[in-house]
């Protein structure tokens, strides 16, 4: 069969040949092996690499969770992000979650189209990466069914209106502050970052980005994206944003 996919990451299979670890639009995160795929010049070279959307042929083998390629060639290069590390830094990001925290063999469709738009933004846009890699983070966890109440207060129901509010992981949505005892877990976002989340999550387009307080967004998203992967998902992030906080600005 006919797949369109990327390349999440690749390893070796005894001497010569290859597992891919493929991200695919008709069968979600996959694993298949490349025969001869480690062998110089072998057809596989500039093909199955990271940040290209390909189309490869695949068949089953006897173990039905391990595909063979059968051959592949590349529909789309993001030239910027590969020669880039901030770019790339952020694309890198968006591999690790969907290597790390998406179900094998379950194709999800709307995922796929975002992982196609945001690495589109991080190759082509001209605003921070980090900013497309917390979009990317955010919408992929309102599609596991983590969407934040943002408009009203969890515990008293009080309409937040242009407030900033604590955040609450474990409860997923926010509390207004005279409900908001002293837990170690609550996160502060003023009222603009919440604006703003509310856009990216509520919009099927991305948002217009000028004049929005995008660096502050950056900052304050980052416990509340960190502190949800620990939450929901059991594992904490190793990439994305990494390099930028190395960095003395
Ligand atoms: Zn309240």
């Amino acid at each position: 069969m006919e797949i369109n996919g990327l390349l999440l990451r690749k390893y070796p299979l005894g001497e010569i040949d290859r597992i891919f670890v493929l991200y695919t639009l008709e069968k979600g995160r996959i694993r298949a092996v490349g025969s001869g795929a480690q062998k110089m010049k072998s057809r596989w070279t500039g093909v199955v690499e990271p940040f290209q959307l390909i189309r490869a042929d695949i068949q089953t083998r006897k173990d039905p969770s391990l595909f063979r390629i059968d051959g592949a060639e590349c529909n789309r290069r993001f030239q910027k992000i590969v020669a880039d590390l901030e770019r790339l830094d952020a694309a890198y990001g968006v591999l690790e979650i969907l290597d790390r925290f998406t179900p094998e063999g379950d194709a999800n469709p709307q995922l796929y189209r975002l992982i196609v738009d945001v690495l589109d933004r991080i190759d082509t846009g001209l605003f921070d990466s980090r900013f497309w890699l917390r979009v990317f983070q955010l919408r992929f966890f309102a599609l596991a069914g983590y969407e934040p109440t943002l408009d009203r207060c969890i515990r008293c129901g009080k309409r937040r209106g242009t407030r900033s509010a604590y955040f609450t992981v474990p409860e997923g949505g926010v509390v207004c502050k005279s409900c908001c005892g002293a837990e170690s877990e609550r996160i502060l976002l003023s009222g603009p970052t919440i604006e703003l989340i509310r856009k990216i999550l509520g919009e099927e387009t991305f948002p217009d980005l000028r004049d929005l307080p995008i660096r502050k967004f950056i900052e304050e998203t980052g416990p509340m994206v960190s502190t949800g992967f620990e939450y929901y998902f059991e594992g904490s992030l190793r990439s994305g944003g990494i390099l930028r906080e190395m960095r003395p600005d």
